[in-house]
């Protein structure tokens, strides 16, 4: 059990990691879901409805995880479960092309300007490690520029200085990635354009791509200065490199066209997942149509997937992106508002220093008292601050990601019950934090 001050009775669930443990590393699916950075016992969720879940010892929490991003219309959405329902009642895969994926990619298409075209994938990895692939591919070139504490999934060559769970583990690396694999990678701090033209200049002809988070929220939420994005945009342009804007976690979230609705700066390529799955795996990239053309079986260079655009998947994305209109995201932008002013204010009445770092609808706080612009300053903060803030809130109904190093989530089912409870357990834990 945990050595931590806060223990909470959560018998089932600690029955299920104990059984979970002796079948599966470590009890879990993904690292992050096992409560390494605060401690305590996992809870193991039976059910959604809307912002709440509820977990194997029948408590209820309102849910600011939301699936790590993908849950935008809460759980157990009505139009999305019958999407679903319709789909599966046709068969789950077939392995052809169908209808709902030329759909899906038609909407993408439709809402974000710079994709022309699109390839369907199963998760956000895959949609990084292809981009990735197609930009070297279609330069002809080797290196890639990412920056430390961006995550864009467990690709080998991305696994440098990634944020999130690499963060959470305090890895800088991992085992299993050779030199080879990670040689090519360039790391840079993240909002330092300076950094990004020297590399160009030490490097010239080499880099295929500069690869960034749209806005980065796996290092808790650190939004690009002014002009950093266009920045990369323009370095890129300059030196026959692509830019690959990320937007597997603000696409279809920071608004209707994700963070290029915010700062229009226009990629070559961009990648997709959490929300466009409607809680399915499924991704995508996608970009400017002479690059897309590279792509197998139409160019050279090979992708493929046997489950990509399956039609399940498909038909929950497609009813999700289809219920995100300006309505929906004036919704989700004002709840977010409304749950940052009340962690502000608790805060600061009990005097704890912090910073909420905002990017449209996403956010996170960093027990420090200084901003917060890139992977060191975000490891710098006070994380133990942070664990007794989120066992204070877990013990009060209130379920946050379990990491200082990860955005918070809301969406239009947080309605005025779900946030009352977030008012009414934020005092007892500000003083935890405090
Ligand atoms: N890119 C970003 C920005 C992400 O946040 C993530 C996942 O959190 C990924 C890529 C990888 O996506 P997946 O977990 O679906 O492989």
């Amino acid at each position: 059990m945990s050595s931590l001050p806060y223990s909470y009775d959560a018998p089932e669930s600690q029955a299920l990691f104990d059984r979970a443990a002796a079948v599966t590393p470590g009890g879990v699916n993904s690292p992050v879901r096992a409560f390494r950075a605060v401690g305590g016992t996992p809870r193991f969720m039976v059910s959604g409805k809307g912002a709440w879940l509820t977990d194997a010892d029948g408590r209820e929490y309102v849910d600011l995880v939301c699936s790590w991003g993908p849950m935008i219309l809460g759980h157990s959405h009505p139009e999305v479960i019958a999407a679903v329902q319709e789909a599966v009642s046709r068969g789950t895969s077939f392995g052809t092309p169908g209808e709902g994926e030329v759909a899906l990619a038609e909407e993408i298409v439709g809402r974000v300007g710079p994709v022309e075209q699109v390839r369907l994938v199963s998760s956000g990895t895959e949609a990084t490690m292809s981009a990735i692939r197609l930009a070297r591919g279609f330069t002809r070139r080797s290196k890639v520029i990412k920056f430390a504490g961006c995550y864009h999934g467990h690709v080998d060559s991305l696994l440098a200085a990634a944020g999130s769970g690499v963060a959470t583990f305090a890895l800088p690396d991992t085992p299993g990635v050779t030199g080879a694999q990670a040689g090519d990678t360039i790391v840079l701090p993240y909002n330092d354009l300076e950094a990004v033209q020297e590399a160009f200049h030490r490097h010239p002809g080499e880099i295929a791509c500069v690869i960034t988070e749209a806005s980065p929220g796996n290092m808790g939420v650190v939004p690009p200065r002014p002009g950093f994005n266009q920045g990369l945009k323009d370095a890129c342009a300059k030196n026959g490199a692509l830019y690959i804007s990320d937007e597997v976690m603000t696409g279809f979230r920071t608004s209707r066209a994700g963070w290029f609705g915010v700062d229009g700066v226009v990629p070559d390529l961009m990648t997709f997942g959490k929300v466009m799955g409607g809680g399915f795996p499924a991704a995508a990239f996608g970009g400017r149509a002479d690059v897309m053309a590279h792509l197998a079986p139409a160019g050279p260079v090979y992708q493929a997937g046997t489950l990509s655009g399956n039609p399940v998947a498909t038909a929950a994305g497609l009813a999700q992106l289809r219920l995100l209109d300006d309505a929906a995201y004036d919704k989700i932008d004002a709840v977010s508002e409304q749950i940052q002013g009340l962690v502000t204010d608790a805060l600061t009445k009990e005097g704890v220093a912090h910073r909420l770092q905002t990017a449209s609808n996403m956010f996170s706080v960093f027990f420090t008292d200084r901003d917060v612009r890139d992977y060191e300053d975000a490891k710098k903060q006070d994380s133990f601050r942070f664990t007794a803030f989120f066992h204070s809130l877990l013990a009060n109904g209130v379920y946050l990601p379990p990491s200082s190093f990860e955005s918070w989530f809301v969406s239009t089912a947080h309605d005025e019950r779900a946030v009352q409870k977030i008012a009414d357990a934020l005092p007892a834990a500000a003083r935890a934090a405090a």
